[in-house]
């Protein structure tokens, strides 16, 4: 801008210069002509009156009439030439060969009476201005005045021009350099405020003091700048108020563009998803659960309706419930998931579906038993014997109904307690010795050896009770699923800070593909033989709680008809000093 400006002045000068120089230069040029012309009409007009003496002595008469002139301060050349062109007298003094009757005043002099022509030259290769008269039938006087001081004139006139004009134009420049520089300095920083804002940094301001009209506009930038970094600072805190939120979500959130490229995606849906590096910017691509959550989301943009399903990448793995729904009020079309792990909740269904079944089932075989052996009793008179069966069959089902509801009792307080209230330092071998003495009669009914060898030294935090029906269960299915003359060896030893205690049998022993169920409520490895034995399927659920009610765990070793080994660890107290 500054550069135009400059240079459109400095034009503009320069045009000027030379329209007034021109029209200097032709005044000046006019007036010399009209002077010229004045002299030469007052000494030709006198010759024209001493046509006599010319006509008589043109060459003396010349010389005379120019030395004349010259003395009256005017130099003039006096020239007499003759019809035929030649020149009969001169006050050059020069002796002139050269026919003139085609000079262009003679020429015209001889048309109109008066001839003027300005040129240099020929003979005294100098620049005239000529006039010439013809006096009729006789010669043509011609008088010249020299055009040097006419030139030197309009060269003086061309050089002050050219000199002024540059100065001129030095001026112009500096004085437009400093105008359109105090008039472009603040637009400038106002450009560069401008584009500091555009660049994200919205604390720029036009700093400076502007009174005119600039002042104002910078004045109404700085405004709109403070309004724009306030509007911009409260939306930012409002992004990371929802990126925190979503951030922090346990479900995944997750966008995409139209393009499968990820907009925004949280740590819970990395985690889901079993990808880290899946960043924004990246595409949604890397697994087949990842493929269908894609698949929905596009669904979602391309039917612009919301889209929920459950997903999972193989029937064995992890589901989710996707909800994907399309982002409206966008050029660019997108979609937003929120993605929820349901594979526990699922689970927790499943888990209180069969459990429901399982206990419906447990409750309604003693139950049918019971109803059958009243009806029996109600229906005849009965003898002494088979009415005492069905009464022995009543004492058998309402103990299996009562051992049931206890166990089931128990595992349900063991579940919903967080930490045991009445812990205290139990001693291991003691307590051990105390389930052991409990469970030797019946031991004894199945001909089982029951031995103990444990460490005194091992003490541990938990509840005598608890701890009793956690070895009790064991202990008595050791028993239970022994095979007749067998043992029992109930072992308890340190090892780091952990207490394992064995619980080892020579029964029938348990097959490797009822580890992983073993502990689950209800499952049994033989059910006719568990509830044969009065079992009620949630003996080792009971134990596998307890256990990790006070941070132990428990674990099984078996051999199909060599027995079987349950061992737990739990966590041992500091011997007492
Ligand atoms: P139950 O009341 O039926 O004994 P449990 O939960 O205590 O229920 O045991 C689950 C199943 O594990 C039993 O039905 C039995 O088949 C098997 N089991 C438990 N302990 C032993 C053992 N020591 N030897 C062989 N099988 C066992």
């Amino acid at each position: 801008m500054k550069k135009k400006l400059v240079l459109s002045n400095a034009a503009i000068i320069v045009a000027g210069f030379i329209v007034a120089f021109l029209l200097a230069a032709l005044q000046v040029q006019q007036q010399y002509t009209n002077e010229f012309t004045k002299r030469l009409d007052t000494a030709l007009s006198i010759l024209s009156t001493q046509t006599d003496e010319i006509r008589k002595n043109p060459e003396v008469a010349a010389t005379d009439i120019g030395a004349e002139l010259a003395k009256s301060g005017q130099q003039m050349r006096i020239s007499i030439i003759d019809l035929n062109g030649k020149v009969t007298g001169d006050s050059a003094k020069e002796e002139i060969n050269q026919n003139h009757s085609n000079r262009p005043e003679i020429l015209q002099a001889r048309e109109n009476g008066v001839g003027y022509d300005t040129r240099i030259s020929a003979s005294l290769n100098e620049r005239y201005y000529y006039k010439a008269v013809y006096i009729k039938d006789q010669f043509f006087i011609r008088a010249a005045l020299p055009t040097a001081d006419l030139d030197a004139v309009i060269n003086r006139l061309w050089i002050v021009a050219l000199f002024s004009m540059l100065l001129g134009i030095a001026v112009v420049c500096i004085v437009t350099s400093i105008l359109v520089y105090r008039m472009t300095e603040p637009l400038n920083r106002l450009s560069d405020t401008a584009r500091q804002i555009s660049y994200g940094d919205y604390s720029s301001r036009v700093d400076g003091e502007y009174k005119d009209e600039v002042g104002e506009l910078a004045q109404s930038f700085n405004k709109m700048a403070e309004s724009t970094e306030a509007a911009v600072s409260q939306l930012k805190s409002k992004q990371n108020q929802l990126e925190g939120v979503l951030q922090g979500m346990d479900d995944g959130v997750l966008a995409i563009n139209q393009e499968n490229e990820i907009l925004f995606l949280n740590h819970s849906a990395r985690v889901q998803l079993q990808k880290f590096s899946l960043r924004d910017g990246c595409r949604l691509e890397g697994s087949l659960l990842i493929g269908k959550i894609a698949k929905l989301m596009k669904d979602a943009i391309n039917s612009s309706e919301a889209k929920k399903e459950l997903l999972a990448g193989a029937p064995n793995e992890k589901q989710f419930m996707v909800y994907a729904s399309p982002i409206e009020g966008q050029k660019a079309k997108s979609a937003l998931a929120v993605i929820t792990d349901v594979t526990r909740v699922r689970k927790l269904e499943q888990l209180r579906s069969e459990f429901v079944a399982n206990v419906t089932h447990e409750l309604k075989t003693p139950l049918t038993s019971i109803r059958g052996s009243i009806e029996l009793l109600k229906s005849t008179d009965r003898d002494e014997k088979p009415r005492r069966y069905f009464y022995d069959v009543l004492d058998i089902e309402a103990e299996r109904l009562h051992r049931l509801i206890d166990d089931m009792l128990a595992l349900s307080q063991i579940e919903n307690a967080k930490e045991d209230p009445s812990v205290r330092r139990c001693s291991v071998e003691e307590e051990l010795m105390d389930c052991i003495d409990r469970l030797t009669p019946l031991a004894g009914k199945n001909q089982i050896q029951l031995t103990l060898d444990a460490d005194s030294s091992l003490f541990v935090s938990c509840s005598p009770t608890r701890f009793q029906q956690l070895f009790g269960n064991l202990i008595e299915n050791a028993i239970k699923y022994n095979k007749p003359n067998g043992s029992v060896t109930v072992t308890a030893q340190r090892q780091r800070q952990t207490a394992v205690i064995r619980v080892k049998d020579t029964g029938i022993g348990i097959a490797p593909e009822h580890f992983d169920r073993l502990f689950e409520r209800f499952y049994r490895v033989d059910a006719s033989r568990s509830r044969e034995i009065g079992g009620t399927g949630l003996g080792l659920s009971i134990v596998k709680h307890l256990a990790a009610l006070y941070g132990g765990e428990v674990g099984v070793e078996s051999e199909v008809g060599k027995g079987s080994t349950f061992i737990v660890r739990l966590p041992l107290l500091p011997n007492e000093p």
